[in-house]
């Protein structure tokens, strides 16, 4: 029997738009590195009786998103309290979305998206030790902003696939201009749900009854090391026989281990259920089309129309177009030097070997600067005529030679003329000039 165990790997990816506000009020939603507590106000530190509004700007990139990654837009959607308590969540729900999400199913690097809703974050515990006492701090300027989720299918098989769609996701949101997706900033946070399963079910579809969900991960790094340690963690625990179990674990970097730290409720512990203060979100087709004419090129395209339409290599579109700026300072630089000699592979070469485009913040200050690096300065005839009738002076045999009848002299005699002028003059006039001088 073949017992190849085979992971099956699925994300849930949040991503902190860069709105205005936060999602249901109108404190800002920027909280990175500002003073604890100072941007709430009733609605989001869950006082009783305030009421949310929904901001509009989240739901556009929320749905912005799902537009570039080819989901189904909900005309119609609602918003759920999901409940539960924790110090962080003082209104002891989230404000969520369940079954009409705004982004259904979608695609991104050949992996199919299930969903894209939109809720609020949560606070942030601080662990701080006070007067030699441990004690967690609550910060709630991060409560209530708004925050994109976006869940796969569990469709990934190895580490490298789910590397790669998390930097292509990151690029995404970048171009389409809805988040820095700075993951050292915690404007994306990813989450993964592994198990293992034999290779034969796996073909047929057939998912294990466990998942193993890996909570805060950090940074790239942190994803491949984590993963691999849970795989390697579960396949032990398979081979010697155990029954894995619904559960979510956290990575101990040290150990390189991971660690259980709750088994997992099931959706229907929250209690989801509709939230009564917000009103159902209805978008026309005009709102939605208006979202899409908002998007520009996406990376995918942006690729492969540098490959054909500049020639460059795979490298180096992979590289300019990892970063929008960059992209489009390539261009431009392009264009600029149309007609003055630079090839965009030029261009392309001085950015990423040379870093030129660091130099010079401007495309066409770079575009100068190849003008003048490429440029070759020709000595003037004048000078062409007087450095001849020196050599002509100083190699009577050679002219004499060559009037015999010896035609290969003549390259010996532009071979001296050029030192003459160190190398700058004009390979053709030197020659003319050179028989015009023998023939008098
Ligand atoms: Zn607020």
């Amino acid at each position: 029997m073949n017992t190849k165990l085979i992971p099956i790997i699925g994300m849930e990816i949040h991503i902190e738009p860069n709105t205005k506000s936060k999602m249901f009020c109108a404190c800002p939603q920027d909280h990175f590195g500002k003073a604890p507590n100072t941007q709430v106000c009733p609605i989001c530190l869950g006082l009783p009786g305030a009421l949310p509004f929904a901001n509009y700007e989240g739901i556009a990139k929320t749905v912005k998103l799902g537009l570039a990654l080819g989901s189904k837009i909900s005309e119609f959607s609602k918003f759920y309290r999901k409940n539960y308590f924790y110090p962080d969540l003082p209104k002891g729900f989230q404000t969520s979305q369940l079954d009409s999400p705004f982004c259904v199913g979608g695609s991104l690097n050949g992996f199919a998206i299930n969903h894209i809703h939109l809720e609020e974050d949560a606070g942030k515990l601080v662990h701080e030790t006070i007067d030699g006492k441990k004690c967690s701090l609550v910060d709630f300027n991060r409560s209530g902003c708004a925050l994109i989720e976006l869940v796969t299918e569990p469709v990934f098989h190895d580490i490298p696939s789910v590397i790669s769609f998390v930097k292509e996701l990151q690029l995404v949101a970048r171009y389409i201009d809805i988040s820095g997706a700075d993951m050292e900033k915690g404007s994306m946070r990813l989450e993964a749900n592994i198990s293992l399963s034999e290779e034969e079910k796996v073909k047929s579809g057939e998912l294990p009854n466990y998942k193993v969900e890996l909570k805060n991960i950090n940074s790239f790094k942190f994803l491949e090391k984590a993963v691999s340690a849970e795989i390697k963690r579960q396949t032990e625990a398979i081979e010697r026989g155990e029954v894995l179990v619904q559960e979510t674990r956290g990575y101990d970097e040290v150990k390189q281990s991971t660690f259980s730290q709750r088994s997992k409720a099931d959706a229907h512990d929250y209690r989801y259920f509709p939230e009564a203060d917000l009103p159902p979100i209805e978008l026309t087709k005009s709102q939605i089309a208006n979202i899409k004419s908002q998007i520009p090129e996406l990376p995918e395209s942006k690729r492969k129309r540098f490959e054909e339409e500049y020639k460059l290599s795979k490298d180096f579109a992979d590289i300019l177009v990892s970063e929008k700026a960059r992209s489009d300072y390539f261009e431009e630089a392009v264009k600029l030097g149309q007609g003055s000699s630079p090839s965009a592979k030029t261009v392309a070469d001085l950015m990423i070997n040379k870093k030129l485009d660091e130099q010079f913040p401007e495309p066409a200050g770079l575009v100068k600067k190849i003008v003048e690096l490429t440029k070759v300065e020709y000595a003037s005839t004048e000078e062409v005529e007087n450095a001849v009738k020196s050599v002509l002076i100083e190699n009577e045999k050679a002219v004499a030679d060559y009037k015999g009848g010896n035609g290969n002299v003549i390259g010996f005699l532009i071979g001296m003329t050029q030192k003459k002028l160190q190398g700058k003059g004009s390979s053709q006039i030197v020659r003319e000039k050179l028989l015009e001088g023998i023939q008098k």
